[in-house]
This record gives structure tokens, sequence and C-alpha cells, in this order.
């Protein structure tokens, strides 16, 4: 067996995604490879170069891959496959766009959104907005894997010796071109790896009101997140959006504000460590599942919320 992990960066920084990858990798086979395609990406290669289980980087550092577009990066991946009987990548945004592509060119069924592995040729994985687990057995020959980055620690980055080598490909690039970029910029942690993420819902009842949040994740260094009725509502853009339809987040602490816990809200959030609900209907479906349940006027509660946590930050100054 050999598997190869494609790296998810932003031609600076390593995500995390990629090195949980490399820990679901490690659990099917040792003999792993990762696969970097970017531009002026040398600080991603650095890190990966000492990172554990990871044989060697092949590495594609050219201006035309400065930003990842699927129908260009897929072919890279395509024509090193035959190399491999595994290749994976983060079901995050990244690994979601191009995965389904190689999948299709190579004639093969996409494993998608693994959180367990059985043996190298069976996986567990969420079905029904995470209400039931599928235990899936691939016979194909090659395994095109996603996987649930929350569900594997990330592997150390240091202690390895990779190995380092440059492709050199003659790949016609397609008509696809990359024309630009609109990224929210926020010095808050990113929702999906976030510690600490505090959720509105519809409850907030405004934009203006979402700002009671941004108050409180200051102090606690949260990520903001958010219920799909919130974000349809234009309460906040719709990459805060937690759930089924978007981003599964497993923090420490989650406080649900506002947010009444419909199954697909559940399916991204109901892993984290600790959930709290703040919600004036005491018959809400989050308190069901809320490790501390406050039932009141969220109006009310935010603000002592506010005023108590800079108390104990003056305690602990
Ligand atoms: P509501 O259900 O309206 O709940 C608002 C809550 O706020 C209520 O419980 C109310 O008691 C409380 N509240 C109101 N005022 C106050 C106050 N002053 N103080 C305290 N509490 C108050 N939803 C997601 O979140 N994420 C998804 O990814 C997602 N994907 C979906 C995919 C599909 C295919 C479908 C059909 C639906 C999806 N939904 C998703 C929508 C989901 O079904 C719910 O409609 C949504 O989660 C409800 O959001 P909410 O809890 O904010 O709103």
């Amino acid at each position: 067996m050999k598997l190869l992990v494609l790296a998810e960066h932003n031609n600076k920084d390593l995500k995390s995604s990629t090195l949980s990858t490399i820990n679901a990798a490690s659990k099917i086979d040792q003999n792993i490879d990762i696969l970097i395609i970017g531009s002026n990406c040398e600080s991603v290669i650095n890190k990966l170069k000492n990172t554990q289980n990871i044989k060697k980087i092949l590495v594609v550092n050219d201006e035309n891959y400065e930003n990842p577009i699927a129908e260009n990066i897929s072919q890279i991946i395509i024509s090193v496959a035959e190399h491999y009987t595994h290749i994976l990548a983060p079901a995050s945004t990244f690994g979601k766009n191009i995965m389904p592509r190689v999948a299709a060119k190579l004639d093969v069924a996409q494993i998608s959104d693994i959180i367990k592995i059985e043996t190298a040729d069976t996986f567990v994985r969420p079905i029904y907005a995470g209400n039931a687990l599928a235990t899936v057995q691939s016979s194909d020959s090659k395994k095109i894997i996603t996987v649930r980055p929350t569900s594997f620690d990330t592997v150390s980055t240091e202690g390895g010796n990779a190995e380092i080598e440059e492709l050199s490909l003659e790949i016609e690039n397609s008509k696809i071109e990359f024309l630009g970029r609109e990224e929210t910029k926020s010095d808050r942690p990113e929702l999906g790896s976030a510690r600490i993420v505090i959720s509105g819902g519809r409850g907030l009842g405004s934009a203006e009101n979402f700002s009671l949040l941004n108050e409180i994740a200051d102090k606690l260094n949260a990520a903001i997140g958010a219920s799909r009725a919130a974000v349809d509502a234009g309460y906040i853009s719709n990459d805060s959006q937690v759930g089924q339809t978007g981003k599964v987040v497993v923090p420490d602490l989650y406080i649900a504000v506002g947010i009444s816990g419909a199954i697909q809200h559940l399916a991204g959030m109901k892993e984290s460590k600790i959930i709290v609900a703040i919600n004036k209907d005491e018959e809400a479906p989050i308190f069901n599942i809320a490790d501390y349940g406050l039932q009141a006027d969220l109006f009310e509660a935010l603000p002592q919320l506010s005023s108590e946590l800079d108390k104990l930050n003056t305690i602990n100054q």
C-alpha cells in the first residue's frame, strides 16, 4: 500500500486539516507521501519536512498554482495517481472542491467525510445529517477519500525527515482561469478550528444585535458561528453557518444563543466537548444536548455574561 495526502495551505501557512489527514492516513499504512501544490510555498514545505509519518514530499511550486483551481490541480493528482492505492484530502471546502473531480476522472467512487478507519478498505462516515453512521467498504482499486479533520488529532510537525521531490510536469492548464478572491478578514480564530465558538440564531433578531456576540467572542477569543436561519435573514455572512450545509465544528466550548436546535444545526456542532445553550423557550430542543442550559432572554443574559467576563479578567490580571 502507498498513500498520498494532498496538502491544504495558503502558500504561507499549512492548514491543520492537513495534519489531521496525515494522521488518518497513518491509520491505514505508514507509507505516506504528501503532495504540495502552490506558489512560493517554501514555508509550507519546511513545515512538512519534519512532520511525522511522511516518507516523501512531492512539490509543484509554480506561480500558475498560486490559487487552487480544481480543474488544474486535479490533473497533477491524476498524473501521479498510478503510484498510490489511497489518495486523501481534508473534507474542507478545498478538498471537497478537488477530490470529486479526481475520483470521477479515475472512474472510482469517492469515499467522503470519513471519521474512522476500520481497515484499508472500510471506513465510517456520518449520514443523514450525522444522525447515523455508515460503515462503507470500497472494492475500487484506488481509494479517493476525504477526511473530516475534527475527527482525527493532528500529527506532530517535529521528528520526521521527509525526502523532497520537485515534480516536473507537462500539464496543459484548463480553460478555467482564476479571476479574484473575496475573503472575510477577521482577527478572530477560524471557525473550523477555534477552541471556543459562540453562535447566534434567529433569536438575535437583527444584524445589529449580532454585535452582542462580538463583544463576548472578543473576551473569550472565540470564533463566531450562526444558524442557517440567521444567515438566511442576513444577520451574518454564510461562511459563519454551522450545520449540515455549513461547517462542522468540534470546539472545547460551543455557546448557542437564540438557536432552537434543529437537527440540521446539531449536525454541525453536537460533537463539541461542552455545549452551553441560552434560549428563552424551555422546550427548545437545543436543551436536550446542552451540558449547561440557561433559560433566559438573551438580551438580558448576554450583557450579564459580558460583565461577568470583565470581572474575571480583572481578577486574573
Ligand atoms: P429558530 O428555529 O427560529 O429558533 C430561534 C430560537 O431563538 C428559538 O428557539 C427561540 O426560542 C429563541 N429565541 C428567540 N428570541 C429569543 C430571546 N430574546 N432570547 C433567547 N432565545 C430567544 N440550519 C442550520 O443552522 N445549519 C445548517 O447547516 C442547516 N442546513 C439545513 C439543510 C436543510 C436541507 C434544511 C431543510 C434545513 C437546514 N437548516 C440548517 C435549517 C434548520 O432546519 C433550522 O431552520 C435552523 O437551524 C433554525 O435556526 P434557528 O435555531 O436560529 O431559528
